[in-house]
């Protein structure tokens, strides 16, 4: 499943090509995946990409009849399979193609390029909400304004991780960094890696952690992803970015799913057990 550095690379690999464009016709193959509650968004320039936590962020603003109306966003969740693909050429979009935005440069109507919605697996969504003033979808899709910090953002402190686990105390450190409302766009790759990063065992509850192994988990959280989002991002399985590149990160990983295999730090045999549902892989001696 896409997760931080996947979303922010398909960000990133996006953003240069459709900023400024307009939507000149939208496709719907799929019309459940496209939740567009009435807005209609042909006509509208895009006007940058943002992300928070796993989701994409499309701003919008809507010119069709030369007045100026309310901004719109366009939210994308990948989910399990989803992709955002941009095509050079008009061809015949593959199968699994739900979504397709025809783009085009204001200047020259010639140049076209195509941002396709694809997803095998059929659970990612589309929503197309209006913008309130400080730019947040208005009727957000649920969990959206539940969402916890940002990694890269200094409200992601021991101190905040601290009052936090305040509430969940019998928790496993697992499933508390998978929380969506404690910190925004981990999953199952990231919490593995960043946990073995910050030599804390996956099962430990919450409530028996100290200020400063808490400062170990925002340290290595955000060394992890950052590397990840140099390495363009995990591609183990069906995650391309919006060129249809594979990401390296598989390369770098230490824990995520090597069960069975040697450590890369002390050659102790990686172990896997199940924890908030989720296979977990960890380093018995690495991790404490
Ligand atoms: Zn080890």
């Amino acid at each position: 499943m896409p997760e931080l550095p996947e979303v922010e690379t398909v960000r990133q690999t996006i953003l240069p090509d459709v900023k400024g464009r307009r939507i000149d016709a939208v496709e719907i193959l799929t019309p459940e995946v496209f939740l567009s509650n009435e807005f209609v968004v042909t006509g509208c320039l895009i006007q940058n990409v943002r992300r928070r936590g796993k989701y994409l962020l499309i701003d919008l603003l809507d010119y069709s009849d030369n007045k100026v109306k309310k901004p719109l966003i366009m939210l994308v969740h990948l989910r399990m399979t989803g992709r955002l693909l941009l095509r050079q050429q008009d061809l015949e979009p593959p199968k699994h193609t739900h979504l397709r935005f025809r783009l085009i440069d204001p200047e020259r109507s010639d140049d076209v390029i195509w941002l396709d919605f694809h997803d095998t697996r059929r659970f990612g969504r589309v929503w197309i909400r209006a913008a309130d003033d400080a730019g947040q979808p208005v009727g957000a899709p649920s969990g959206y304004d539940a969402l916890g910090p940002e990694p890269f953002d200094t409200a992601f402190s021991a101190a905040y991780l601290q009052n936090r686990q305040q509430q969940k105390r019998n928790v496993s450190l697992k499933a508390f960094l998978l929380d969506q409302s404690v910190v925004a766009g981990l999953g199952n790759i990231y919490v593995d890696e960043s946990l073995f990063a910050a030599k804390l065992t996956p099962d430990r509850t919450v409530g028996s952690l100290s200020e400063c192994e808490f400062d170990r988990i925002t340290v290595a959280v955000r060394q992890v992803l950052e590397q990840a989002i140099l390495c363009q991002g995990t591609s183990l399985r069906d995650y391309v970015d919006g060129w249809n590149r594979k990401g390296r990160f598989q390369e770098c990983l230490m824990v995520y799913g090597r069960a069975g295999q040697p450590c890369r730090d002390c050659g102790t045999e990686i172990r896997k057990i199940k924890l908030a549902g989720r296979t977990t892989c960890w380093c018995p001696a690495c991790q404490l």
